[in-house]
């Protein structure tokens, strides 16, 4: 799950990060009495979307409008918080149809020395949070780690230690801090990976993390990505949820209690068992075809998860054809094919569906769905499923 820049500040405040004062805005009038709370001269307004690169980003309707904007008057403020609430802003992460933007972060303007990269993340590869750190920081650090990688210092922290002192040190030196900036990156980095590790995050990204002209050393934009399976640790955290950043897809399969992920094949796929869902998306590629999504419904799903799993893959408008893939394991197959022949009917399905049922009462089951009047393939091993999924789409296309 991912958060506002907002709320990722005031949870990092917590852990003792320095962040400049701000407060969030949802409406123009609210921004102007924000910004008079701050000290002035300088505010920024920032869009608050769950994507990065607003720096750069326009806001669709209104084209000369950054995604973030220093300024000096409080009729500045009013006038970038209307040119942004309640529009469209795109970057180069939201793609073309870009995000609404539905509040604004007014915050204290920072005059800024040099800007930084840090951020840490779990790396997969080897299973460790790992520090990630850049002179380059701003808003050009995607293009440094692909043209100049050497340039990202990375410090992969041991489970059994912790971070150490010298770890943060590491970082403060290879950012070139002096002084009295050098340690107070040092106390920084320490603070952060204790909120990292506290608040079971998978990324924490801090860029820029900037030094400013009086020595501070401050966060000035914060993005945070949690574990979804450590949120039940955190209502708190789980609060912050900001379902309208979400994929609308994505989020009704959560509420049904359904894993799915959306991907741009063209070949929807409802299988249970993550496993079993993983081994089908090779089958289809196999068949030489691309999968629409990733879709576990799990071990026991029941006809009302069936017929939302079905909604879910048809409301996408690439899919072209369903594959079926279901071990009838603790969920015997006749049930199962009952639930597809309902939820079939009731979605009115109009896209050919291959289905394979394997397990308890496969034989059944496979009746249930020749009986059904419904035009489905059934298909029995893998192998059989790979080139039925295959044909269906090569006939359709003759
Ligand atoms: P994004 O990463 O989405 O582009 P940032 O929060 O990083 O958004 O802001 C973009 C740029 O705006 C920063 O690199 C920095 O130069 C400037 N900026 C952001 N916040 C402030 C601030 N509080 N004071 C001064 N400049 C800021
Ligand atoms: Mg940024």
């Amino acid at each position: 799950m991912n958060i506002h820049e907002y709320q990722a500040k005031e949870l990092l405040q917590r852990f003792g990060v320095n962040t400049p004062r701000g407060q969030v805005a949802f409406t123009p009038d609210e921004a102007v009495a924000a910004a008079k709370t701050m000290g002035g001269p300088i505010y920024v307004v920032k869009a608050q979307i769950h994507a990065g690169g607003r720096g750069k980003g326009k806001i669709k309707e209104v084209p000369t409008q950054r995604g973030v904007v220093v300024v000096k008057t409080l009729d500045e403020v009013k006038t970038a918080a209307t040119n942004m609430l309640g529009n469209t802003l795109e970057t180069i992460q939201t793609g073309e149809a870009g995000q609404k933007v539905g509040r604004v972060l007014i915050a204290d303007g920072c005059d800024i020395a040099k800007e930084y990269y840090l951020g840490m993340l779990l790396d997969r590869a080897t299973s460790r949070i790992t520090i990630m750190a850049s002179t380059e920081g701003g808003m050009d650090i995607e293009e440094v780690a692909h043209k100049t990688p050497e340039k990202i210092l990375k410090i992969a922290i041991d489970p059994v230690t912790g971070i150490q002192p010298f770890h943060a040190r590491e970082v403060a030196f290879g950012l070139k801090l002096e002084g009295d900036a050098n340690k107070k990156c040092q106390t920084l980095v320490m603070n952060l990976y204790k909120a990292f590790t506290e608040l079971d995050c998978s990324i924490v990204e801090i860029n820029p993390l900037v030094t400013t002209t009086s020595g501070d050393v401050v966060a000035l934009d914060a993005k945070i990505n949690f574990d979804d399976n450590a949120l039940f640790r955190h209502p708190d955290v789980m609060a912050l949820r900001d379902e309208s950043e979400e994929n609308e897809i994505e989020l009704a399969a959560t509420k049904a209690g359904l894993n799915y992920v959306k991907l741009d094949g063209n070949i929807g796929c409802m299988v249970n068992g993550a496993g079993l869902a993983m081994a089908t998306m090779d089958i289809i590629q196999l068949a030489g075809e691309k999968p629409a999504n990733f879709l576990d419904v799990g071990g026991g799903a029941n006809k009302d998860q069936i017929t939302v799993a079905f909604k879910l893959i048809l409301s996408d408008p690439n899919v072209k054809a369903i594959l079926v893939n279901i071990f009838g394991g603790i969920m015997r197959c006749d049930i199962i094919a009952d639930g597809i022949v309902a939820a079939a009917k009731e979605v009115k399905l109009d896209k050919p569906l291959v289905v394979r049922l394997a397990g308890t009462n496969v034989e059944k089951g496979k009746e249930i769905l020749a009986a059904s009047g419904l035009p489905i393939i059934s298909a029995d091993d893998l192998k059989d499923t790979a080139v039925k999924i295959g044909n269906v789409l090569k006939q359709k296309a003759a």
